[in-house]
């Protein structure tokens, strides 16, 4: 299903024709719980694989809250999606005994031995995070050379790095260059943070046009929109120019947590929004970028939203993914905001 999002409320490049230069076009993802073959695009689904190509590990080192399989997750996002509505409701009794069960059996198994000394001596398998195939997502990179973006993460923290977030690696292919096979990681795949899992999301990609972070404005200019944001309560510069969610290119995520960086590649070159990953879906009931086909959606909707994807990121950021403009071979550099 499609999916619109409303005009914005304010039209900053009329507001200030300066700010017209720097628009950039975003592809909103729009994931929702789904079941994506291989063959399609997707947040957390199966891979299209070479059929030649092992899959990938990472070799840490690596923290964990609590090591539980891939299998576990998903039974147990199935029992609290299946009470969502008794918990909201701030039922008493949430849980039957039988799920109750089953969630301390999961939990205790996080904490098994064998668990922790086979994740110390062993590589970590990463998960598909995202497939994007240049037919369904317009502007991708490097499309004269590949017709494919494949998104892994290493589900663990990474001490050694300073990164307490998911280690990201691309994959940019040719597909006619390779046979390839379905992939997906096995149920019993151990995984450090059952956040950093993402929920298998069918995805509906709009173009959105976006606006720099008010950090990256000449001075100038920036002093002038600010004006604005104190004589005008209801104005929002970074909620008329940033969509919220899942998205691939564009101007990234707002700078939340930390002073805007001047991302770089490791061989110097500019780094550019590639996909952020949002812990948010949405903004919950009032965000002005909530979809027109989704506006009559009440009761689950900050379920649906904010959990769709069910990745949750430090405290709740994003983690934005840029990419070297140059060379597609180089490492993606990652931020937090
Ligand atoms: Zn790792
Ligand atoms: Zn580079």
């Amino acid at each position: 299903m499609p999916f619109t999002t409303p005009h914005r409320p304010y039209d900053l490049a009329a507001m200030w024709p300066e700010l017209a230069a720097l628009a950039r076009t975003a592809v909103r993802l729009h994931p929702r719980h789904g079941d994506p073959t291989a063959e399609q695009s997707s947040i957390g689904g199966p891979l299209l694989w070479p059929v030649d190509e092992p899959w990938p590990t990472c070799s840490g080192p690596h923290e964990w809250n609590s090591l539980q399989t891939l299998d576990e997750v998903f039974e147990e996002r199935r029992i609290l999606d299946l009470t969502w509505g008794k918990r909201m409701a701030r039922e008493p009794e949430i849980f039957t005994a039988e799920e109750r069960a089953t969630l301390d059996r999961i939990r205790q198994a996080g904490r098994n031995d064998a668990r922790q000394d086979q994740i110390r001596t062993a590589g970590a398998p990463l998960l598909p995070v995202a497939q994007l195939f240049t037919r369904d997502v317009p502007g991708l990179p490097f499309r004269e050379r590949f017709d494919l973006l494949q998104v892994l993460w290493c589900p663990y923290d990474h001490p050694e790095a300073e990164k307490y977030e998911p280690a990201v690696h691309l994959r940019w292919r040719d597909t006619s260059r390779s046979v390839l096979k379905p992939v997906y990681p096995d149920g019993n795949t151990l995984v450090g943070f059952d956040d950093y899992v993402p929920s298998r999301c069918v995805i509906a990609p709009e173009e959105v046009v976006e606006f720099p972070d008010l950090g990256l404005l000449p001075p100038e200019l920036r002093e002038s929109i600010k004006a604005t944001s104190e004589r005008v309560e209801a104005f929002s510069y970074s909620e008329n120019a940033l969509a919220p969610g899942w998205k691939v290119n564009g101007h990234g995520a707002a700078w939340m947590i930390t002073d805007v960086v001047d991302v770089r590649c490791e061989c110097g070159a500019e780094a550019k929004p590639l996909l952020t990953a949002a812990t948010g879906g949405m903004d919950g009931l009032t965000s002005t970028w909530l979809p027109l086909e989704e506006r009559d959606i009440a009761a689950d909707i900050e379920k649906r939203y904010s959990y769709s994807v069910d990745v949750y990121l430090g405290r709740g950021y994003d983690l934005q993914i840029f990419h070297c403009g140059l060379d597609p071979e180089h490492p993606p550099v990652m931020e937090m905001s």
